[in-house]
Formats: structure tokens, C-alpha cells, sequence
């Protein structure tokens, strides 16, 4: 049983035969990958730019087994100033993580003024949705409309979590009234549908939307993996999302995206009609690499 979320443990053959075969594939093949792309320390801010990763899940999500301490602490080791812990349909691990904050800063673990933004990514009946600065939990299962209504009502600001990708919102995310979109998601691997975010981003309904990178890291290596630099007048909650409703944020990726994007580029030709269904957002010129300037 894990320690922290009180989620039961897998059986037998899980624990001693298909982890221990997993964890030795991802330490021969994907970690040297990993480390290359998302391990660099980020570059050192200017004053008054913070380093925020908007999305991140910890072991109290139901897919995630992501240890909580050392999220905080490799976000710390990647240079973030903040990251805001987004479950699926849970908030417990804010609480946790607020208990863990004050001895990692002793530690000097976490820099003194590291921020923990508390949030939720919620199933809504049309798609996921996250809520940052909301301490209330926000119920599943709602419709789109309901759920931003809840998260507002909680002080909380809306966020069109990557509007495509496996239950996504798509082309329903310029409908609702949403506080800010994320332009870069790390967990979206298909080409395609990095490119349809870019290129709905763009619609007039949400290029006036702040924007967001953020990592949807759901194990402790992907925390900052995309990042949004945010330029605040006071370093504080308060003061983040006074910048993020400003929309002073500049939205970061790594460099799979460029990968995935030029992917999608070279296949462009032979199936953009099956793609981009003529009349979708995602037809609209700049689905290209000339977006990630963003
Ligand atoms: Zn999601
Ligand atoms: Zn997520």
C-alpha cells in the first residue's frame, strides 16, 4: 500500500516480476532520453520572471504512483519556482504536500520562496479541465459549463488542459468561458494532436486566453518537462495569479515537441485532409513549427 495516497498495492507478479522489468527498461533506455531532454537545470530567471509548472500529478491520482517529496524536490533541482499538483478528480495531495513544504525549505531542499498553487484536473462529462488556485474540491462528472462555473464560484481560475489528446475537450474548448489554455502539454506525444492545439489556440476565441506550458508529468521525472515563465510583480500566490490572469506568461516546451512537430510536418502532405477535417480549428494555417516562437 502506498504511504502517501493509501492506494493498494499491485500483486505478486507485478511487484517482483513486470516493475522490476520495467524499472530496469527505463533505466537502460528511457532515463539517459529523459535526463537528456527534460534534466538540465533550467536557465537562471531575470528578476521578477517565475518558472511555474501548471500540471503535475503525484501518486494520489489515480494513474500516477508519482512519490510527492520527490516531485517538489526535482522541481526544485529543475530550476521551477512553482508547480501547481493537479489530480485527477482529487486534492488530497495539496494537504500533503503543504505538511512536506516546510521541512524540505529547512533541508534546503526547496528554495525559500517555492510556491505550491493548489488545483485539480477534473473529468468533466465533456473532457478533462483543470482548476488552479482552488482549494475546493470540484466534483466529476459535470458538464463543461458546470464544472468552470464551480471552479470560478471556488476563487479558482479555469484552464483548457490539453484541449486535444486522450479525453479532451477538442473543438468544445472554444465554447466555454475559460481563464487560460495550455499551449504546451509534455504528456501528448501524437503528433497530430500537438499541432491541432497549437493551431486552436489561434482561434479568436482563445488567442486572447492567457497561455500555459506545463509538464502533465505523472511520475517525478517529467515535473517541468514543458513550463510556463511567468513575470510577476510580487512573488506569491497571489501575486502568480495576478500575472497569469494578466496573461504575462510565456509558455515553454522542450525539445520533443519540436521532435513531435516536425513529425507531424513531414507526414503533413499525405494525410492532411484525414487530420484536419476541412472547417475544424485545426485547419488553420500555422498548425507548424513557427508557433512554438510562442
Ligand atoms: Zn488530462
Ligand atoms: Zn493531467
Amino acid at each position: 500500500m502506498c504511504r502517501q495516497c493509501r492506494k493498494p498495492g499491485k500483486g505478486f507478479t507485478d511487484r517482483y516480476i513486470v516493475r522490476p522489468l520495467k524499472k530496469m527498461g527505463r533505466d537502460l533506455a528511457v532515463k539517459p532520453v529523459m535526463r537528456a531532454l527534460f534534466g538540465r537545470r533550467l536557465p537562471h530567471a531575470a528578476p521578477g520572471i517565475l518558472y511555474i509548472d501548471t500540471h503535475v500529478h503525484t501518486c494520489f491520482s489515480h494513474d500516477s504512483f508519482a512519490d510527492t517529496e520527490q516531485v517538489l524536490i526535482n522541481a526544485a533541482r529543475r530550476g521551477l519556482d512553482a508547480i501547481a499538483i493537479t489530480d485527477h478528480n482529487e486534492i488530497r495531495a495539496v494537504s500533503y504536500a503543504r505538511q512536506l513544504i516546510p521541512r524540505l525549505k529547512e533541508q534546503r531542499l526547496l528554495p525559500q520562496h517555492f510556491l505550491l498553487i493548489p488545483g485539480e484536473e477534473v473529468s468533466s462529462a465533456d473532457g478533462h479541465i483543470g482548476a488552479l488556485f482552488c482549494e475546493e474540491f470540484i466534483p466529476p462528472g459535470l458538464p463543461a459549463g458546470e464544472t468552470i462555473e464551480l471552479i470560478r464560484q471556488a476563487g479558482g481560475l479555469a484552464v483548457a488542459v490539453h484541449p486535444f489528446g486522450r479525453s479532451a475537450l477538442k473543438e468544445k474548448c472554444r465554447v466555454f468561458p475559460f481563464d487560460a489554455v495550455e499551449l504546451y502539454n509534455q504528456s501528448i506525444l501524437i503528433p497530430g494532436d500537438v499541432a491541432r492545439t497549437l493551431a486552436i489556440c489561434r482561434t479568436p476565441e482563445l488567442a486572447r486566453l492567457p497561455r500555459l506550458g506545463a509538464s502533465d508529468g505523472h511520475n517525478e521525472r517529467d515535473v517541468g518537462a514543458s513550463y510556463t515563465a511567468v513575470a510577476v510583480t510580487e512573488v506569491s500566490l497571489g501575486g502568480l495569479r495576478e500575472a497569469i490572469e494578466a496573461g504575462r506568461t510565456v509558455p515553454q516546451t522542450c525539445g520533443l515537441t519540436r521532435f513531435l512537430l516536425a513529425l507531424h510536418r513531414l507526414s503533413l502532405a499525405s494525410w492532411r485532409k484525414s487530420a484536419f477535417p476541412s472547417g475544424s480549428a485545426a485547419s488553420c494555417p500555422g498548425a507548424a513549427a513557427e508557433d512554438l516562437k510562442d
